[in-house]
């Protein structure tokens, strides 16, 4: 879901792009893959590969959110993601200090596929009925409800949740 809000205010004439570019896709995986700090290099090409992926993994999650299941997304987007899945993922290392570190090849790929797999987990899992989308003003969000009650109705307290209150505040003030 972290992955997939990279395109902020998708669908909209604000949306904002955080992976233009090959470095922007190799600050991402670093942040959110199993590596090293400063061990995450993309090439040339990546940023591409890892927008379309993120694009067909949204379109996944919105046709497994739908009547009619994740089996209605295009083809092209199920083949996207699959082909992604089918990467080899991080593999586990242990270290002489008895540590445990991650490596691959492609470190981008590598992450593309772990996020690939785990899409194809998540929309094949009844937590697909915990994916909402934000009720935020314009922003569309989808996030995984991991609260119990799955009441959730925010992308992130911190941003959406928080206008919404300060709006809620503000206009009870007015008619106070
Ligand atoms: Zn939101």
């Amino acid at each position: 879901m972290d992955f997939i809000r990279t395109l902020r205010l998708r669908g909209t004439a604000a949306a904002e792009e955080e992976l233009p570019d090959a470095a922007a896709v190799a600050a991402w995986v670093g942040e959110f893959g199993p590596w090293e700090p400063g061990t995450c290099a993309a090439a040339p090409g990546h940023d591409a590969r890892a927008r379309e992926l993120r694009e067909a993994i949204h379109e996944l999650i919105t046709a497994a959110r739908s009547a009619a299941g994740a089996g209605s997304c295009s083809p092209r987007a199920r083949e996207t993601v699959n082909n992604a899945a089918a990467l080899p993922v991080p593999a586990p290392r242990l270290e002489p200090s008895g540590r445990l570190s991650w490596h691959a090849a492609e470190p981008v790929l590598a992450t593309l596929a772990l996020v690939a797999r785990d899409a194809l987990d998540l929309v094949t899992s009844p937590a697909i009925g915990r994916v909402h989308e934000c009720a935020g003003p314009g922003c569309h969000a989808l996030f995984l409800d991991s609260s119990r009650p799955g009441t959730r109705r925010w992308c992130s307290m911190n941003t959406c949740g928080n206008k919404v209150k300060k709006e809620a505040l503000r206009s009870r003030r007015r008619q106070d």
